[in-house]
């Protein structure tokens, strides 16, 4: 039985609880274990499923409808942690429907949350987000694919790569230099459905844990201007505004990832017999399993500090953010490689859980801005606190 007794921290509200009950239920049923041969037909079909389960209508605010008035940012990682604890495929669909979104929900007009939002909620549109390009993945602001204003909209010519969804979404929220100023200051934000003139896939990439992603092509790609998300120049603005609500969602996804392979563990250590007794009752053991367990609460904590941070006020919660999906995908790289290691040869067996997760933890780390990108960010929200704090004549 995984752990909930983190349940009744005081970061959560009763609903929160019921939640955590139903999805958990719903998930043991409904989307475990799937089959990862056709990852395309399987994410379409869990979208589905998640719909008509009601978990989707998390992802989108309750005017649209959604479940709650606001993206609920505890409520997104809990369904994150407890969907990643049965099925990597399952999280990865229901987390791309929010952030593939998440620009709209926070961004867009009215026209634009009726158009798409009800659809995502429903399953009926899959989202995706495409900021990432070849020369453009940790440094953002290097992004090259540009949107040029042309009559009544713009006209987006370069390429996206990376793209989780690329190739079954039915529209991506794509991010393009505008050239309002340099760097990060010149990029705006557009939604662009896939069966746009001009957009196509042209690669699609195989991972070590697969799931859908593509390479996207916009050779003079024509959008409306009703397709502008807020104004020119806000692009980056409103990636990062995206990220913060989500990043601690990845780290909810690892702790899912890292509770299993420690319940995997605790499972096999308490039954596996050698030298006499079983593996759990090893000293050199417990210790790993102390260790684990300590891990996963560290980082629950920070993830739902985030979560919590991001619900009860409107600032940006940069640091927390950063802190939690550092905090948490480091941390269950290394549950789960004790894992692997306390199962000894079974762990490195194709298609054991602990071996599924191995492989599934590892791009945690890397997407949605890698773990060094969050020192930075930590480090210089620290920075400039200090420099305000010291410019203020605070000691
Ligand atoms: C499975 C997967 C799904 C993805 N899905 C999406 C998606 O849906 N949409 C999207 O837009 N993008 C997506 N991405 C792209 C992802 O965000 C980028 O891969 C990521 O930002 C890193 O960019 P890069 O791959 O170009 O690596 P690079 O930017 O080349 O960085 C390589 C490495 O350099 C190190 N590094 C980078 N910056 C620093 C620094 N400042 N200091 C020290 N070290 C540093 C890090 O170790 C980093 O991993 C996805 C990636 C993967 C792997």
């Amino acid at each position: 039985m995984p752990d909930r007794s983190f349940l009744a921290w005081p970061f959560f509200e009763e609903r929160h609880r019921a939640l955590a009950a139903d999805v958990g239920h719903l998930s043991g049923i409904s989307v475990s274990p799937t089959d990862h041969a056709d990852v395309d037909a399987t994410c379409r079909r869990l979208v589905r499923r998640l719909a008509e389960a009601g978990i989707l209508r998390h992802t989108v605010p309750a005017a649209y409808g959604g479940a709650s008035e606001r993206l609920d940012v505890r409520t997104l990682c809990l369904v994150r942690e407890t969907l990643a604890r049965f099925e990597a495929l399952a999280d990865f669909a229901f987390a791309m429907q929010g952030l593939g979104s998440g620009a709209i929900s926070l961004f867009g007009s009215e026209e634009q949350r009726s158009a798409y939002l009800p659809a995502v909620a429903q399953g009926r549109k899959i989202a995706a987000f495409a900021l990432s390009e070849e020369a453009a993945g940790s440094d953002v602001a290097a992004l090259a694919t540009k949107a040029e204003p042309d009559g009544t909209g713009f006209v987006l010519n370069g390429a996206k790569t990376w793209i989780s969804n690329g190739g079954i979404a039915d529209f991506y929220v794509v991010f393009a230099r505008t050239g309002e100023g340099p760097g990060a200051k010149g990029l705006s934000a557009f939604i662009v459905d896939a069966d746009t003139p001009g957009l196509s896939v042209v690669e699609r990439i195989a991972l070590i844990a697969p799931h859908p992603l593509a390479t996207l092509r916009f050779e003079d790609c024509r959008v409306p201007r009703a397709r502008l998300l807020g104004e020119p120049g806000q692009g980056f603005r409103i990636a990062m505004a995206t990220l913060d609500v989500f990043r601690p969602t990845v780290g909810a996804a690892a702790l899912g990832f890292a509770r299993r392979a420690l319940d995997e563990t605790l499972t096999r250590a308490s039954t596996r017999q050698l030298f006499g007794g079983a593996l759990a009752e090893l000293q050199m053991v417990q210790g790993k399993l102390a260790d684990m367990a300590l891990a996963i609460d560290a980082a629950a904590l920070l993830v739902y500090r985030a979560a919590w941070a991001q619900d009860a006020g409107s600032e940006r919660i940069t640091r927390e953010a950063a802190m939690a999906k550092l905090h948490a995908t480091e941390a269950a790289q290394a549950v789960i490689d004790d894992a692997v290691q306390l199962h000894g040869g079974l762990g490195v067996v194709a298609g054991h859980p602990v071996e599924r997760l191995y492989r599934e933890v590892r791009a945690l780390r890397i997407y949605e801005g890698a773990s060094e990108v969050q020192r930075v960010v930590i480090a210089r929200q620290i920075l400039a606190a200090h420099a305000k704090e010291r410019a203020q004549g605070l000691p």
